[in-house]
């Protein structure tokens, strides 16, 4: 088995995940089994309580693991699904630890950061099988949380044997404008500290605005002792799909082939969406600080090949009149109401949502958007004033949206919401059955609220023969998981998240369908 273990220079958010992401898929491209772990120092146990506008959005998987958006990366690019084995966090070690030692496991030893929780590291690391297995260190080296499990890799590269094992480091050259060059000054400092743990790196990949120079190129790899052959430049991309490509045409995959002594197969071939269409599309959002807070959405809708939709502070079309949201909103053909937590925003949300459903305007609502299309409906159409979530509202008079029976007894916030797959029935009279072609189908969840269709009984389509002006529900697992209104373009709510499950190639076919009907 061999290794690569890709660490973080300089700055984060320079996209080591989607470098490490795309390394993976121009292996995989060669025909080899690729396996991932992504390590993410920090001490939450998972992402899941995360605020998405500090660190983006929070990927689920398939098994209602809670994960770093990384792991979204890697599922589009690998084209494979991703389970909490693929994630480890510095919570999940430490808590480990802590347990094995209240349990007397370590009886007698004073228990150390080297080797009990290097131990612990290693042994998750023993765990993954694959001709490759790609290590992604998350943050940037020099972070003291991060500093452990360098150690850890280090010291596993000598178990496993450094001849089958390859660091890639991959760093950032900011651009001078006043005096028009490159500079390499903090990437020398950041080879340093690598260094220091005693990591030497056998390629560096620079990522920068604009192409790099060669003295650049040269430059870096004198100071980091490699080869000017082992730099790559990677610089900006205006789509992150042709990065696996440009790996091949650089022939960094054989460089790391050769490195690692496997024989790279001839037929390399990747196809990825370029997009060409142009529907306007608004995302009516309240986690605005950072691109990456709805980064699966933005995704799914970029690999139907559709440009990315624009996001749209909710907060902002909050108190204003219909004619108001019109002229902010008229110039965009389809409309996305993302998942959230919390009250803020919400109300804007709802005034997009009567916009959208009131001028036949696509409307897509994902979990939290379904359930405010919901609210949206029991006010303005079926005339319930007032009504709400009891998340926004405790003491609203229509809880047309409630919490779910058990999560009422949940007493901690972290792991406990309706997580991952599970399998839903689609009713054979919906659109949503259109869609799919198929009666059962299996979508993730992250939710602790739920429709209530069984005080609200009569707002609902609930079986074929309810009358169809109602706000029909399309799906059913134990509670409603799609919404929909008839006679529209597309108005069609869910309770899952379809986003985490597109992939390169085979993006949601609710995405698909949905921008087909922006297009009309
Ligand atoms: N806040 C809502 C709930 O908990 C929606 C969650 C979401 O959009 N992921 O049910």
């Amino acid at each position: 088995m061999k290794y690569i273990a890709i660490t973080g220079g300089v700055i984060s958010g320079i996209g080591k995940g989607i470098t490490a992401a795309s390394i993976g898929a121009s292996l995989q491209l060669h025909g080899l089994k690729v396996e991932v772990l992504k390590i993410d120092p920090y001490l939450n146990v998972d992402a899941g309580t995360m605020n998405p506008n500090q660190h983006g959005e929070v990927f689920v998987t398939d098994d209602g693991y809670e994960a770093d958006l990384d792991l979204g990366h890697y599922e589009r690019f690998l084209n494979r699904n991703m389970t909490r084995f693929n994630n480890i966090t510095a919570g999940q070690i430490y808590s480990s630890v802590i347990q094995k030692e209240r349990a007397g496991e370590y009886l007698g030893a004073t228990v150390q950061m080297i080797p009990h929780v290097s131990n612990e590291i290693k042994s998750r690391l023993s765990k993954l099988k694959g001709d490759v297995v790609l290590i992604e260190i998350g943050g940037t080296v020099g972070d003291i949380e991060s500093e452990i499990f360098l150690e850890s890799v280090r010291e596993f590269s000598m178990d496993v044997g450094r001849e089958n094992f390859l660091f890639v480091h991959v760093t950032y050259i900011p651009y001078l404008k006043v005096t028009n060059e490159f500079k390499t000054k903090p990437t020398q400092n950041s080879l340093q500290l690598l260094r220091r743990v005693g990591i030497l790196p056998d390629i560096i990949v620079l990522r920068s605005e604009e192409k790099l120079p060669d003295s650049t190129i040269q430059k870096v790899a004198l100071f980091g002792g490699v080869k000017s052959d082992s730099v790559f430049g990677l610089e900006d991309v205006s789509n992150i799909y042709s990065i696996p490509q440009k790996i091949h045409d650089e022939k960094m995959d054989t460089m790391i082939m050769n490195k690692l002594k496997i024989n790279p197969s001839k037929n390399f071939e990747w196809i990825y969406p370029e997009p060409i269409k142009q529907p306007k599309i608004a995302m009516v959002g309240k986690y605005l600080a950072t691109d990456d807070a709805y980064k699966s959405v933005l995704e799914s809708v970029f690999l139907c090949g559709y440009k990315k939709p624009e996001l749209i502070d909710a907060e902002d079309l909050e108190g204003l009149t219909q004619s108001e949201i019109k002229a902010r909103l008229q110039n965009y053909s389809g409309m996305i109401i993302p998942g959230g937590f919390g009250k803020r925003g919400i109300e804007g949300m709802i005034n997009a949502i009567r916009y959208a459903r009131e001028n036949d305007v696509p409307l897509l609502g994902l979990c939290l958007g379904m359930q405010l299309m919901t609210v949206e409906y029991a006010r303005n159409v079926a005339g319930l004033n007032g009504a709400n979530s009891t998340e926004f509202d405790s003491q609203t008079p229509y809880p047309v949206v409630d919490i779910m029976e058990d999560q009422k007894k949940q007493m901690k916030m972290g792991g406990t919401m309706r997580l991952g797959s599970t399998e839903i029935k689609i009713r054979k009279w919906s659109k949503l059955y259109d869609i799919y072609s198929k009666e059962i189908v299996k979508e993730r969840h992250r939710h602790r609220y739920e429709i209530n269709i069984y005080d609200f009984r009569n707002i609902f389509k609930i079986t074929e023969s309810d009358p169809s002006d109602r706000l029909a529900i399309s799906a059913m697992s134990a509670f409603a998981e799609g919404i929909e209104l008839s006679g529209k373009k597309f108005c069609v709510g869910v309770q899952f998240h379809p986003e985490y499950t597109s992939k390169i190639g085979t993006p949601h076919p609710i995405f698909l369908n949905f921008l087909k009907s922006c297009e009309i």
